[in-house]
């Protein structure tokens, strides 16, 4: 084959991948949708909140690099009706923290003081690890350097933004250690991270929670009662999504402790909770996470 018709050909085999294959998903779109009166989102990697007052706009999450954060920030140019612009971050993580260069000069980013510790410490190693999986995501993420917040915070921060407030919330460790929650109110909007999504197998990241302080987490969370839910890596819901995770975090611990004291090895024990699971919740679609929570069960050491 030419060298020009095997170009040819690999186009046409990447145009007939699904679109989730097409690219890495590491950009975000220009494109909104309205989640509740004051709450705007980017549908992407990950989803990015944007809460609209009349004297200031607040940012959950930056998207990968700086790139995607001069995609939000334009995005922010065409909602907000002027004044401060804050930014916030639910955790750590690379599509969710990486971008701030990308925000104007002025931006206020505020954090809890729990993540700000944890990015200290394991911001740069992760930056490395999401560089490694793509040329793409590498070229997002060269020179990325982390800032110190504004604004950091023990447990609550309220944020008056004009006719709408953001309440930014620590409540414990669940995927991260430093994991952010954001109330707005009186939309009764939870911007709720990586803690609670729809129907997602929950991941707990190197020494983040244990499966037991995320559900203190959403014990915390479950009073709120938020009519809208935007998590970060699924579809928007209401607030029964917080009863959703708690009761398949309980159901995947009760099973693993079982199992854990009839003297099966870990490694077993994510083999069968995971074909088990699978059959039980089939439109999960990362079931196959399922082991992996099994290891987090076992180290508890109940
Ligand atoms: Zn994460
Ligand atoms: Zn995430």
């Amino acid at each position: 084959m030419r060298k020009a018709n095997f170009m040819l050909f690999v186009l046409m085999c990447a145009w007939a991948l699904p679109s989730w294959a097409q690219s890495d998903a590491s950009l975000l779109p220009e494109t909104t949708t309205r989640v509740s009166e004051h709450v705007y989102a980017i549908m992407g990697f990950p989803n990015i909140a944007i809460v609209v007052g009349t004297r200031g706009t607040l940012v959950v999450d930056t998207g990968l690099g700086p790139r995607n954060g001069e995609t939000i920030a334009r995005v922010v140019k065409k909602l907000s009706t002027g004044g401060l612009l804050y930014l916030t971050t639910t955790h750590f993580h690379p599509e969710h923290a990486a971008g701030e260069a990308g925000f104007p000069n002025g931006t206020i980013l505020i954090r809890d003081r729990v993540q700000q510790q944890e990015m200290e410490a394991h911001g740069a190693e992760m930056i490395t690890r999401f560089s490694q999986q793509s040329a793409l995501r590498a070229e997002l993420l060269a020179n990325v350097k982390m800032r110190q917040p504004d604004i950091s915070f023990d447990s609550e921060v309220k944020v008056d933004l004009g006719g709408v407030t953001a309440r930014l919330l620590w409540l414990g460790e669940a995927h991260t250690k430093g994991d952010e929650l954001i109330f707005v109110e009186p939309d009764s909007t939870l911007i709720s991270g990586d803690v609670v999504q729809n129907k997602r197998v929950p991941s707990i990241y190197g020494d983040g929670g244990t499966p037991s302080s995320w559900i203190g987490v959403l014990d915390k969370l479950a009073p709120l009662n938020p009519r809208h839910i935007l998590p970060d890596h699924s579809d928007p819901g209401d607030g029964s999504l917080i009863a959703q995770d708690r009761a398949f975090i309980v159901d995947l611990q009760t099973r693993a402790r079982a199992l854990k004291q009839q003297g099966v090895s870990a490694e077993d024990a994510g083999k069968r909770l995971g074909d088990e699971f699978k059959t039980k919740y089939p439109d999960w679609p990362n079931i196959n996470a399922v082991a992996g929570f099994v290891q987090r069960v076992y180290a508890e050491g109940r």
